[in-house]
């Protein structure tokens, strides 16, 4: 035997490290934890601060349910969850956003973090938890509102490799606007803000109206042109397929772009990405669009929580049905009689 090998155990902080820059590659994948984090804490408002697209401080604060001093210590340390205990929770069907228990870790692990949290209905002040690079600073009373902000100042400080490969602060931000704009649209009854360098870009009411949120986030003229989609497998003649029911809007087929960007799919509420919906989505509209061009569409699947898997890596969104041809059918079928309804299609035979 010979003790003579460059094969070393790695620092726990480099161990963190880089298993952050998994998790977080960019300033719009510490906001998509962060606001993932206050929905899954039954906000009712969540308000996104940035500056100079995330690099410089993100700023998520919410009014949900809120930390008190043994929660936050235990909500910085490495796979730390209240939402799961174990396995048997997973296979049972996660409808929360998280639940890995890395977020917070690894976000604090490559920036200065500083969390403010105070539980509902606590009589306590709040806790002022700062966290730099890994390490917890210090933890003190602080008088803070019911709920959570967190904050995350120079993301990547500690990684220069990482934060090289930021691209501009303009490219920054639209990744930024993007994540958030797909909770708002899941959320219509979360009040969800964005903010970029102390310039407002939406704000949705939180009314619980759809229609009322694409106008917060698209505009009048792209809201004006949203068209309902509503197949419910038990009550409209959707396909035979796993999809219980399909809802949400898709835009008249004059309002679209060149850009798949404004095709917001969510599966029991969480924004996933699959070839089928989108196939489903665009065999749909037929000849209607132009070659490259794609329609503004928020739409909700409901499927029973055993057809897709949800234990989804956080970084990929694209997710795979055990049948993809009959979720694209239904998919197709839900969005041509919503278009069909309106006169915006020939009708057609159905397909086979
Ligand atoms: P996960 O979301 O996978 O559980 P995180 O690292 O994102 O892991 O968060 C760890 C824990 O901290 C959560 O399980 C939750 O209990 C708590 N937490 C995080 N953010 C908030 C928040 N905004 N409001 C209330 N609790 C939170
Ligand atoms: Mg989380």
């Amino acid at each position: 035997m010979t003790d003579d090998t460059d094969i070393q155990q790695l620092d726990d902080d480099t161990v963190a490290r880089i298993a952050a820059g998994e998790v977080v590659e960019r300033p719009a994948s510490a906001v998509k934890e962060l606001v993932e984090n206050s929905l899954d804490a039954d906000a009712s408002r969540v308000e996104v601060d940035v500056e100079e697209g995330g690099t410089e401080l993100i700023r998520v604060a919410d009014d949900g349910d809120g930390m008190n001093d043994a929660d936050l210590r235990a909500a910085v340390r490495q796979h730390t969850t209240s939402k799961i205990a174990g396995l048997e929770d997973l296979e049972a069907g996660v409808r929360t956003l998280g639940f890995r228990g890395e977020a917070l870790h690894t976000i604090g692990s490559v920036s200065r973090m500083t969390i403010r949290s105070r539980p509902r209905d606590a009589d306590s002040a709040g806790t002022e938890l700062v966290y730099d690079g890994g390490d917890v600073v210090s933890v003190e009373p602080a008088g803070c509102p019911e709920g959570t902000v967190v904050e995350v100042e120079d993301l990547f400080y500690n990684t220069p490799a990482r934060r090289k490969f930021l691209k501009t602060t303009a490219t920054e931000f639209a990744h930024v606007n993007r994540i958030v704009t797909r909770y708002a649209l899941a959320n219509p009854d979360v009040a969800v803000s964005l903010t970029h360098d102390g310039r407002e870009v939406f704000a949705t009411t939180g009314q619980g109206d759809l229609q009322a949120s694409i106008l917060a986030v698209y505009g009048r003229e792209v809201a004006s042109s949203m068209i309902a989609v509503e197949a419910d497998a038990e009550t409209d003649d959707l396909p035979p397929g796993p999809l219980e029911s399909v809802t949400g809007l898709v835009s008249h087929p004059e309002t679209n772009r060149s850009s798949r960007e404004y095709v917001a799919t969510y599966v029991n509420g969480r924004a996933v990405t699959a070839d089928a919906i989108r196939e489903g989505i665009m065999s749909a509209y037929d000849t209607q669009l132009g070659g490259d061009r794609y329609p503004f569409v928020a739409l909700f699947l409901e499927v029973p929580g055993d057809v897709v898997d949800v234990n989804v890596h956080p970084r990929k969104r694209e997710v795979r049905f055990d049948d993809d041809d009959a979720v694209r059918r239904q998919v197709a079928a839900a969005v041509e009689s919503a278009l069909l309804e309106h006169g915006l299609l020939r009708s057609r035979a159905p397909r086979g």
